[in-house]
């Protein structure tokens, strides 16, 4: 293998086979694949230089397509590379007031987790309640409780419409305010601007290639008019492409913007690459995601919502549909306490659960991912499943340590994998990581396998006695 460092590819020449680099190098390929992720989006706001990409980039700025965006004033940053970790780190650690822009999980994040450090910080977003494309209603209510808890200041229903600086010593506009469509000053010394990413797509867009929100692959990853060229990862929107003839709408959805489906991706697709060079026939088929999982990582706050959402139990409409309709309809059933920080939906179609959401629920949500993995029906009195979570619970009663629950969904590895690897003798977090690649995509999962592991300990010394 060979690793081109500190450079960037500049353009694709499709008609060569081969891609530029910013150094001038020419390399040829026979297949090529496209990895090139997202960048933070930036909004617009007076005060802030945006970069304008689209079919226009001539080849020659092309250099700066795997860098972010054009500099952004002192005092402001987005969260996408390890620099940009670094400053929102030191302004933390330095007790610095960080104002973010945006509720979305990672916005959310930060400033649960700058709180946690006893620093200081601001949320400041458009709707009524944070995360609101991620979670339902009653969860984001329950997050947003929580978060003015734990000492975020949260300011919804703002449209943030431009900056306000003042001069450093020497003579540099400084990031101070954030400035409301309503007249509201947001006063910080760090502005993080976490407002969603945006899949970076010009290198196949100036190579002709379709793009949507994402360079546009079928479910081979292959591009829909170069079978050369393939995309997986943040910048990939998988969709069936049109056959000839069909309406040119371009699809909806694009990159899950998760690390999991991307690793997924780039598995098969090795896989596909090695068969093909050994000449085996086809591999199998890229398996189906896995049902979307959102999962927000903050000290005491622990917020995931897995596969469909949406159904609102109070919406009467779902008895006339089910009357009418062959398919049944979703049933949503909810517990909540505000006052707690406690929420659980569950969503189910005839019984069997096909979404659920959990806040601060961690031994209730552990049997929910397994009834979903399973594709099992729920108990019929669903107050059940919360009592996991009561003063009262009994590990063994529950499933919480079954051997086929996932507990890292970012690589898909399950309690069974774990204690078979710590029988083959990986019994710390970080050799089951190297072991089974478990805990080391998001992480939000390293205090489960710390539980796996214990009880594990547990068991093999009381066998022992
Ligand atoms: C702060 C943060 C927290 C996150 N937390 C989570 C989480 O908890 N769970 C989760 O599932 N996901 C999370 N994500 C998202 C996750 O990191 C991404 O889904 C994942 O990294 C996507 O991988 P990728 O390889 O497609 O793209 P990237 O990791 O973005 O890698 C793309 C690479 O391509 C390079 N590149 C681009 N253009 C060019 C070019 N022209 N020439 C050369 N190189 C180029 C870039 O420099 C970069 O190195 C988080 C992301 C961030 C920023």
């Amino acid at each position: 293998m060979h690793l081109h460092r500190s450079v960037s590819v500049s353009a694709i020449l499709r008609s060569r086979r081969a891609v530029s680099l910013s150094d001038g190098t020419l390399l040829p390929y026979d297949r090529l694949v496209l990895a090139t992720g997202a960048r933070a989006n930036i909004p617009t706001l007076d005060g802030v230089t945006r970069v304008r990409r689209d079919r226009q980039i001539p080849t020659a700025h092309a250099a700066t397509l795997d860098t972010s965006n054009a500099p952004l004033p002192r005092g402001v940053t987005v969260l996408r590379d390890l620099d940009e970790a670094e400053r929102v780190l030191a302004a933390v650690a330095a007790g610095k007031r960080i104002v973010v822009l945006g509720a979305g999980v990672l916005g959310m994040e930060i400033a649960l987790a700058a709180t946690a450090a006893r620093g200081e910080a601001c949320v400041v977003y458009h709707g009524e309640i944070p995360m609101a494309p991620n979670l339902d209603r009653g969860g984001d209510s329950v997050l947003a409780q929580s978060a003015r808890r734990a000492g975020v200041t949260m300011v919804n229903h703002s449209r943030a419409e431009s900056l306000l600086f003042h001069q450093d010593d020497d003579g540099v506009d400084r990031f101070d305010a954030l400035i409301c469509a309503d007249g509201k000053q947001v006063h910080g010394d760090l502005l993080l601007l976490s407002c969603g990413v945006g899949a970076r797509t010009e290198l196949a867009q100036l190579a002709g290639l379709p793009v949507s929100t994402g360079i546009l692959v079928d479910e081979n990853l292959q591009c829909w008019t170069d079978e050369r060229i393939y995309a997986i990862g943040d910048c990939a929107q998988v969709a069936a492409a049109p056959r000839v003839g069909d309406l040119t709408a371009l699809p909806a959805g694009g990159p899950s913007g998760l690390i999991g489906p991307g690793w997924r991706q780039a598995d098969w697709l090795a896989a596909r690459f090695i068969a093909e060079v050994l000449g085996r026939p086809e591999t199998a088929a890229l398996a189906a995601s896995v049902s979307a999982v959102v999962m927000l990582k903050a000290d005491g706050i622990d917020v995931v919502s897995v596969g469909n959402t949406s159904a609102d139990p109070w919406d009467l409409s779902v008895d006339d549909h089910a009357a009418g309709c062959a398919s049944s309809p979703l049933r949503a059933s909810q517990w909540a306490d505000r006052e707690a920080g406690r929420y659980v939906k569950m969503v189910t179609r005839d019984g069997i659960l096909g979404g659920f959401v959990y806040v601060e629920m961690p031994r209730t949500a552990v049997e929910l991912t397994l009834l979903f993995e399973r594709g099992s029906e729920l108990p019929f009195d669903r107050s059940v499943l919360l009592r996991y979570d009561g003063p009262d619970y009994e590990p063994e009663a529950g499933s919480a340590f079954a051997r086929d629950v996932t507990v890292c969904w970012c690589n898909e590895v399950t309690g069974g994998t774990i204690v078979d690897s710590a029988e083959a003798g990986s019994t710390t977090v970080a050799c089951i990581g190297a072991v089974t690649r478990a805990g080391t995509g998001c992480g939000g999962c390293t205090a489960r396998i710390g539980d796996v592991l214990e009880r594990f300990a547990a068991a093999t010394a009381a066998s022992a006695t």
